[in-house]
């Protein structure tokens, strides 16, 4: 949309980042990584490229404040990172006072604002241009998307109605409104009040403050499973790069029962004797994810001592390896497990593990192999005296 003057500098963004709670790939979601880059730096990037926005405020949590303030891909229009709230509406007002107390003259009741999720990078500039436009014509505005989909009210798992979707919209952001409008809307209904926003039309829709719909942008879609994250990799048309890891192990079989094998236990299998669990392919695995990663190895992360609490379940270290792998921005992304063991019999069992494992790692499940060996009556597992493991994995992400 172009107007009918120069909209260089209309709009301050506040980008909400402080989803704490919503974890993708073991990481906070604003963290993963997309090519290279946490997602967080993408949707700056985006509306640091748009020539509407002045300065940006980001909300983030208490917990991931720290690494975002220090960042070193932050554009230099962010002015502050302030930490935000619960609720959503506690970390925009946190945003609008931080905005005013970068804006040395005071915050214009006119000037235009714009609340923008950190989850959302691919806004376009067209989008941004478009709402902040509309906010100097109307006050508050915000993308919708017309509903594409027939929608149905649901009781009880049944449909109970077909509902018109000819004047519904989803609603995107940025969302936008003016200074003003906003602090009056603050003055009605506090931000740290009883009433919950899910957005910012929804507190001033209560003021009755008109709000504008200009159209949305199917593009601009809000990442929120990380399903998600491999359609913007497509979009953002960026190439994860890929490092692979081996890792082998073996243990005895001690006394006992049962066996903890390939993240599941087999009743009225004997035990495989070792500081863990003895789990050998989850061990086998970990190691295989911590050297695609460069992080060392199992060993070395839980040394086989007193600093690992004894017969911890192997499947809390494969947890742990999953968090530590995510942390330097790498995700799982293939596995491929062999087991030798001439006893007891595994096939029937390999589903079963090739489950457990996906779900340990989050990974789909077609991305994990699991297969078995009897060992050939070759060497102490042909023998049957215990089991040794190897695998291969695949990580993608960083670069
Ligand atoms: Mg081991």
């Amino acid at each position: 949309m172009s107007g009918p003057g120069p909209a260089d500098g209309l709009a301050d963004v506040i980008v909400v980042a402080a989803g704490s709670s919503r974890r993708m790939d073991g990481i906070d979601k604003m963290q993963v990584p997309i090519g290279g880059k946490p997602m967080l730096a993408w949707t700056l990037e985006a509306l640091a490229a748009s020539p509407v926005v002045e300065r940006m405020v980001v909300v983030a949590s208490a917990g991931n404040l720290a690494e975002i303030s220090g960042a070193p891909w932050m554009p230099k229009r962010v002015t502050r990172v302030v930490v935000g709230g619960a609720r959503r509406q506690v970390s925009v007002a946190a945003g609008v006072n931080a905005l005013r107390d970068s804006h040395v003259e005071g915050a214009a009741a006119d000037r235009v604002i714009l609340v923008h999720d950190g989850a959302r990078p691919l806004v376009s500039a067209a989008l941004i241009e478009s709402v902040a436009r509309a906010v100097e014509l109307y006050g508050a505005a915000i993308p919708g998307l017309p509903v594409a989909e027939t929608v149905k009210r649901v009781a009880d798992e049944t449909v109970a109605e077909t509902v018109d979707r000819s004047d519904l919209v989803t609603a995107q952001t940025p969302q936008g409104v003016r200074a003003g409008l906003l602090a009056r809307a603050y003055e009605r209904y506090p931000p740290d009040g009883p009433e919950t926003w899910t957005d910012e039309a929804a507190l001033l829709e209560a003021c009755r403050i008109a709000v504008h719909v200009v159209p949305g942008d199917p593009s601009n879609l809000k990442v929120t499973q990380p399903a998600d994250l491999r359609r913007v990799e497509a979009m953002l048309a960026v190439q994860p790069s890929t490092r692979v890891g081996i890792g082998h192990d073996s243990h005895p079989f001690g006394p006992g029962e049962p066996l903890a094998l390939g993240g599941i236990v087999i009743d009225g299998a004997p035990r495989l004797s070792g500081h863990s669990d003895g789990d050998a392919a989850l061990h086998a695995l970990a190691d295989a994810l911590l050297g695609a990663a460069g992080l060392g190895d199992l060993g070395r992360l839980f040394p086989a001592d007193s600093r690992t609490p004894r017969g911890i379940p192997s499947t809390e270290l494969l947890t742990a390896v999953r968090d530590r792998v995510a942390a330097a921005g790498w995700r799982p992304a293939s596995i491929d497990l062999t087991i030798v063991a001439a006893r007891p019999r595994l096939d029937r069992h390999l589903d079963a593990m090739g489950d457990s494992i996906a779900s340990l790692l989050r990974m789909d499940r077609e991305a994990v192999n699991v297969k078995a060996s009897s060992g050939n009556l070759d060497g102490s597992e042909g023998a049957g005296r215990g089991i040794s493991a190897l695998a291969v994995a695949t990580v993608a992400g960083a670069s």
